[in-house]
């Protein structure tokens, strides 16, 4: 889903609790409209409310009616037992009344839901791999830390991390993922063995290099491919589909985040000079290795 999608499935979710709040006044309305002498005074109100409002009759005259219906109903309301704040909805949102929305802003309650289904809808590995849960102590490391967190403000370029196993590049691109989400991006996770088995069935499916299939990779703003090399080449198929998403996304100035285990030799070795130029051209990506012992060994090793 892209980012208008997931803007208007927020909307909905804070839409249908307004409705559902709106829906509990309504219900106990119903309630008191059984007593013919509420429903009576209700419907004098509205029309003496209508005839006020547009300037029909005698100003004095109605807006005393009105205080007159106020006062009547607020007797019945008394006798009734219910209690006016029943007759409140209760908004989940206070600051914007489930509408999403406060003075033309998208309201704190909208953007949660947002980065709900942002981060829901994203696949990243783990929502808790982020910048901040970080162990990371090495030194170059952590400038790399800094420099693709900055990165993913500028929104300017591309990522490709290398390393050996272990070094934690899938950690820092979860950590990418996870705080470009927070920023309200919407975002996609996926390894590169998932990604040329999804290109593999659309080819299979007969759809080509653009296909709708598709268009979600280039439709988020942040896609982050994860182990690029590990994918089986299909002839025909990884090279085009890979090219297709690379090129279509740099066209559209959106970035892609990429990690590999591959050293840049290997990557001009395995892929086509169409993917190479683009994939390496450091004036668009920035090429970082991460350094370091196998922290996943490091972390079982005896103290
Ligand atoms: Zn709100």
């Amino acid at each position: 889903m892209n980012k208008r999608q997931l803007l208007q499935q927020a909307k909905r979710i804070v839409d249908s609790r307004r409705y559902a709040a709106e829906e509990q006044r309504e219900r106990v309305l119903e309630q008191l409209r059984q007593n013919d002498e509420w429903r009576l005074a209700e419907q004098r109100l509205r029309s003496a409310q209508v005839d006020l409002a547009m300037g029909y009759g005698d100003a004095t005259a109605l807006k005393n009616t009105v205080a007159a219906l106020e006062k009547q109903l607020s007797e019945l309301l008394k006798k009734s037992g219910v209690k006016p704040s029943e007759l409140t909805p209760r908004y989940s949102c206070k600051l914007c009344n489930d509408t999403g929305y406060v003075d033309g802003k998208m309201c704190n309650c909208l953007q949660t839901e947002l980065r709900r289904l942002i981060i829901a809808g994203s696949n990243i590995p783990d929502k808790d791999f982020t910048f901040e849960n970080s162990s990371e102590t090495d030194k170059h490391n952590l400038a790399v830390y800094k420099k693709v967190k900055q990165i993913c403000d500028l929104g300017d370029k591309n990522i490709l991390l290398t390393g050996q196993v272990g070094t934690g590049k899938t950690y820092l691109l979860s950590a990418a993922a996870n705080y470009a989400a927070q920023c309200g991006k919407s975002v996609l996770f996926v390894t590169a063995y998932s990604l040329n088995a999804d290109f593999l069935a659309a080819y299979l499916d007969g759809q080509d290099a653009s296909s709708a299939l598709l268009e979600n990779l280039i439709d988020t703003d942040l896609l982050l491919i994860d182990d690029l090399g590990t994918e089986r080449l299909v002839n025909n198929v990884t090279a085009n589909f890979l090219f297709n998403v690379l090129n279509e996304r740099m066209l559209a100035r959106k970035q892609i985040f990429f990690t590999t285990n591959l050293q840049l030799k290997d990557i001009q070795d395995r892929y086509d000079e169409r993917i190479v130029s683009r994939l390496l051209d450091q004036s668009r990506t920035f090429i970082a290795k991460l350094a370091g012992d196998d922290k996943r060994l490091a972390k079982n090793r005896p103290v």
